[in-house]
């Protein structure tokens, strides 16, 4: 509805008057006059806005007037919105204030819109503006420096004058290396200050200055260049903020962590740091601990006191024979050497601890240790890899019975560096796709059919040959990258029993999980995306697991509740090696297992053993009564096949039905005794 010819000369001879941009809507927002002052300062002409519906307001004032449009018309008063924000034609962005008012000429109504000039502020403005706030806030809570682009002051806030006990005019014109302990370590860090905002980089860090009297105080610092916009630095600007407390605390806290406070010694936190630091200067050195023996059972016939003084005359004569080495309190009862001495000269200290033994009221305490010896690079190459080799040797340096300090003997470092080359050559494997999958058929004893495969992973390395999974899970579980081969796993199981479903086989395709992979990832997740990647039903996948992955779960909630969803959705779970491991069964009741698989170790001997005979009977029945499954597994023979039939086994797999086969086996073998 447009303003009728007669009051358009009319109203835009009055209107043009009002020196604001303004204009005018009909009662549903439409554009039906545009002032001059309003093209000047928006940059729209009269044509390009009329009959459209505010354009240049943005969605938020958008929204906000026609929220309130009902209000605007229906009210006589002029109404003052104090901050709207609107985009002139070039898409600059004004932010000023409106006033809004409803008019009714010859019974039609419009809506006059009118802005303040004064507050019009184009957004550099408002930048600025939003500066000196800033400026501000910084200024009440920071200690705030201005430098130069020399490094002299130019100004120092309040806060920074009360700290540093300096004047504001005679701060003036220091340079800012005189705000520094005067020691070339600090210079030196005054020096990286200056450099990296030279550079144009911002600084960041914790450093020591100094009040004019010499005082010593802790800040957390930022200094920034600030630049024009052609770059050119103008000037610097710091903002400090006190930590002195924290400071200390903090190394207070550090030499607490740091210092074994019985005996003085460098505590294992800090042993690490100093291993670390060898290894990175790729020095030549031996990591030895030596642990006292049968410490536990010394310790019941001495009092605190006494032990501690075993402790302390222990540390003295490590220190004696290990002179200039690195000695370190590993433990309640190890302590750690670092040192180049060769293995003869360490293995010595055995004897030199005979020869000097400890009187405690002028008896002997008997005392001996054991110990262990590896070295760097030769043996292992991390601090971790040094700390876990050293903890094998010596544990079996006490199961023989202690008593000696003993290097890495051959075959451990045969075990160790396979272990090392086989987690390497993993992630290779993975990032290759090297795996592939065998199929363990499954057969129901009633009905004779194959209706379910346990997937097992198989890997073929180029360098190391093949690795059998008894060798390659434990160590794919300790390095997270079971993680990666469960969703291999996963993936092709999913894969396959959709394969097979479209073929018309109904196979439930079994896989082995762990529960790292629990704990690190979201199973749900990844299990929903795989069955509907390979658009395979729930009802096909079924998930095993041991007894001691059960253990745990159980008391993590997030796991439980992880395998309680998937089991609502038609996942199933098995219990594998049933019978291995742990008393408690309690995990039965809280965790949605279907199945449960007797360990192959009990059908192993089940022919010569007739209490063994009773025990799966028992596991059986046991099974049964909880409305579970109960398949046998490493079935090899007919004698063992029909023993578990006769005692009302569920399903066996093993040799006897067949040995892990491919996809293509399985699918004939299934054919073969559909026939049956
Ligand atoms: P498991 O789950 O108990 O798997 C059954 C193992 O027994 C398989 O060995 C299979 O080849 C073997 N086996 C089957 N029938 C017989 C038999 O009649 N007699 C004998 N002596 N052995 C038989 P495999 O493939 O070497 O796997 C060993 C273990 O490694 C598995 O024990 C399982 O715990 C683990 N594993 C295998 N694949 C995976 C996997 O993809 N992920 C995870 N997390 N673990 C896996
Ligand atoms: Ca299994
Ligand atoms: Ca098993």
């Amino acid at each position: 509805m447009y303003l009728q010819e007669k009051q358009l000369d009319l109203s835009e001879a009055v209107l043009n008057h009002i020196p604001y941009p303004t204009f005018l809507t009909d009662e549903d927002g439409h554009i039906v006059w545009w002032s001059q002052e309003a093209e000047k300062h928006f940059g729209y002409t009269s044509e390009e806005v009329k009959g459209s519906n505010l354009p240049f307001f943005n969605d938020y004032t958008h929204g906000h007037l026609i929220a309130k449009w009902d209000k605007i018309i229906a009210k006589e008063e002029p109404i003052r919105i104090n901050s709207v924000t609107l985009y002139k034609k070039d898409k600059q962005l004004l932010k000023t204030s409106l006033i809004l008012k409803s008019l009714t000429i010859h019974d039609i109504t419009y809506v006059l819109f009118q802005f303040d000039t004064d507050q019009i502020k184009s957004s550099d403005q408002t930048a600025s503006f939003e500066l000196e706030i800033l400026k501000k806030a910084l200024s009440h809570s920071f200690m705030v420096l201005y430098l130069d682009k020399e490094g002299l002051i130019m100004h120092a806030n309040d806060l920074f004058l009360k700290k540093s006990n300096w004047t504001p005019k005679r701060i003036v014109g220091k340079s800012f290396w005189q705000l520094f302990p005067n020691t070339s370590e600090h210079i030196a860090v005054a020096d990286g200050i200056m450099n990296s905002i030279q550079k144009g980089s911002t600084y960041q860090g914790t450093v020591e200055k100094m009040t004019k009297d010499g005082l010593s105080y802790w800040v957390d610092l930022i200094a920034i260049p600030i630049t024009d916009i052609e770059n050119n630095t103008l000037y610097y600007i710091l903002l400090e903020e006190e930590v002195t407390e924290k400071k200390l605390l903090q190394t207070r806290l550090e030499e607490i962590a740091y210092v074994d406070a019985e005996t003085g010694l460098m505590s294992r936190h800090r042993l690490e740091q100093v291993v670390n630091e060898h290894i990175e200067e790729q020095k030549n050195f031996s990591f030895v601990f030596i642990s006292i023996n049968q410490f536990y059972t010394l310790k019941e016939i001495l009092d605190v006191e006494t032990e501690s003084f075993l402790m302390i005359e222990l540390t003295k004569r490590l220190k004696i024979y290990f002179e200039d080495s690195i000695i370190a309190r590993a433990g309640r009862d190890d302590f750690a050497v670092i040192t180049p001495l060769s293995d003869w000269y360490i293995e010595g200290f055995i004897h030199f601890l005979k020869q000097n033994p400890i009187y405690v009221e002028n008896k002997v305490i008997p005392i001996t240790v054991s110990g262990a010896i590896t070295r760097f690079p030769e043996d292992q190459q991390t601090y971790l890899h040094l700390l876990k080799a050293t903890n094998t040797t010596l544990q079996k340096v006490k199961l023989e019975g202690g008593g000696i300090i003993s290097s890495l003997s051959q075959s451990d470092h045969h075990k160790l560096t396979r272990s090392l080359q086989i987690e390497k050559r993993l992630i290779e494997a993975l990032n290759h796709n090297d795996f592939h999958v065998m199929y363990l058929p499954q057969r129901e004893v009633t009905s004779g059919k194959v209706t379910s495969v346990e997937a097992l992973v198989r890997w073929e390395d180029e360098v190391l040959g093949v690795i059998n999974p008894d060798e390659l899970i434990p160590i794919a579980e300790e390095t997270g990258l079971i993680n990666e081969i469960g969703m291999f796993m996963l993936e092709k199981s999913c894969e396959q029993a959709a394969i097979w479903q479209e073929k018309g086989l109904s196979v439930k395709v079994s896989y082995n999980s762990s529960i790292r992979e629990f704990r690190d990832k979201n199973m749900v997740k990844a299990i929903r995306a795989a069955l509907k990647k390979y658009n395979c039903s729930p009802e096909l996948l079924q998930l095993e697991f041991t007894e001691k992955f059960a253990l745990e779960a159980e008391a993590e909630k997030n796991i439980v509740k992880q395998m309680q969803t998937l089991h609502q959705e038609g996942i199933t779970f098995a219990l594998d090696d049933f019978g291995t491991g742990y008393a408690s069964l309690r995990y039965l009741q809280l965790l949605p297992i279907g199945k449960l698989k007797i360990d192959k170790s009990f059908v192993n001997s089940i022919m010569q053993q007739e209490k063994l005979q009773q025990l799966i009977q028992g596991l059986i029945h046991f099974g049964q009564s909880l409305g579970v499954k109960v398949v046998a597994e490493g079935v090899e023979s007919k004698e063992q096949y029909n023993a578990l039939k006769d005692m009302g086994c569920d399903a066996v797999q093993g040799y006897y039905i067949s040995e892990p086969i491919t996809a293509d086996q399985v699918e004939k073998l299934i054919r073969s005794t559909e026939n049956v």
